[in-house]
């Protein structure tokens, strides 16, 4: 049997949920979920992962719009735009598609986004929640797919030993938080830490998000641990690859992500989930999911 964790498939049972979910809204209370993204620049990539969210929140029925800034957008003017956002009643989630140019401060922005509207999860109230165990606000989208990717191998989550080889705002330490409340035993690691293929050999979960290409070794994997590989590395062969070595690592792992096709399909329907629970709390509806 393959012990590949396939977070396409995952993906798609999920969206069918959404789908229904968010078609009964619709239907019963009036409301359509509403997203809009705030594109700066022109960023290859993050032009075609806010064209991925689009074309999945209309599948999903959801209203989306993009609204696209030149790199050297002022202060004012942004401000302005999430300001005209917050107050829009067909809006449900605002998303600030991160990494911003150099003179626009993210920490800034993303607190000026409504801590309700903030289906990213990054606002520091929301993330604030998150630290402090308090239920009720939105977890960042990247953490979510992967706890549920996880979930789908573990019934029991509590006691495992889960290491998080990388610590960003918007991955590692969400994920750590994520994995503290399911009661498991975490450690985390960064680019100075010391011992790394001794301490990936005691996680029973390896969560890896740090942007190098293979570099968690294959033979660092517990034999039998999950590997759930986040870090998306464009080779200059034009390949897209992980940061773990995966042919070595799926010979040790029980189960493992492959990039691409794991956490992120994962990541993008976590925000349409995250967008539709939104959508559910301003009608004043329990979210089912
Ligand atoms: P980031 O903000 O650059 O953070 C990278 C982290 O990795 C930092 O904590 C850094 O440590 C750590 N690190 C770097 N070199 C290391 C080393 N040699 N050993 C141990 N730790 C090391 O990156 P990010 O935004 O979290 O993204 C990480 C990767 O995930 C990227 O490839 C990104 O494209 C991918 N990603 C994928 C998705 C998805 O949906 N699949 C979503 C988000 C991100 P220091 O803090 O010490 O520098």
């Amino acid at each position: 049997m393959s012990n590949i964790i396939n977070g396409l498939k995952v993906a798609e049972e999920i969206k069918k949920k959404l789908f229904s979910l968010a078609s009964s809204l619709e239907k019963e209370m009036g409301v359509k979920p509403g997203l809009a993204v705030l594109r700066i620049g022109e960023d290859p990539g993050s032009q075609l992962y806010v064209q991925k969210k689009g074309f999945q929140a209309n599948e999903l029925g959801y209203h989306f719009e993009e609204h696209v800034f030149p790199s050297w957008v002022s202060t004012e003017i942004l401000k302005a735009k999430i300001e005209e956002l917050n107050q829009a009643s067909y809006i449900h989630g605002i998303i600030l598609q991160l990494p911003l140019p150099q003179h626009l401060d993210r920490f800034y922005f993303l607190s000026l986004i409504d801590p309700l509207k903030d289906v990213d999860g990054l606002h520091p109230i929301n993330a604030g929640k998150l630290m402090q165990n308090v239920p009720g606000g939105f977890i960042a989208c990247t953490p979510l797919g992967c706890l549920s990717l996880i979930q789908t191998i573990h019934d029991r989550l509590e006691g495992l030993n889960v290491g998080i080889v990388g610590t960003s705002i918007l991955v590692g330490r969400p994920m750590a938080m994520l994995m503290l409340q399911q009661k498991c035993t975490i450690w985390m690691a960064h680019s100075k830490t010391k011992n790394l293929p001794s301490l990936c050999e005691m996680a029973d979960i390896l969560i890896v998000a740090i942007g190098r290409a293979g570099f968690i070794q294959g033979n660092w994997i517990r034999k039998g641990g999950t590997v759930i590989d986040i870090g998306i590395n464009r080779l200059s062969s034009g390949l897209i690859v992980g940061d773990v070595e995966f042919e070595a690592a799926q010979k040790r792992a029980g189960a493992i992500t492959p990039v691409p096709g794991g956490v992120g399909p994962m990541t993008v329907v976590s925000l349409l989930r995250n967008t539709l629970d939104s959508a559910y709390r301003y009608a004043g509806r329990p979210f089912p999911l």
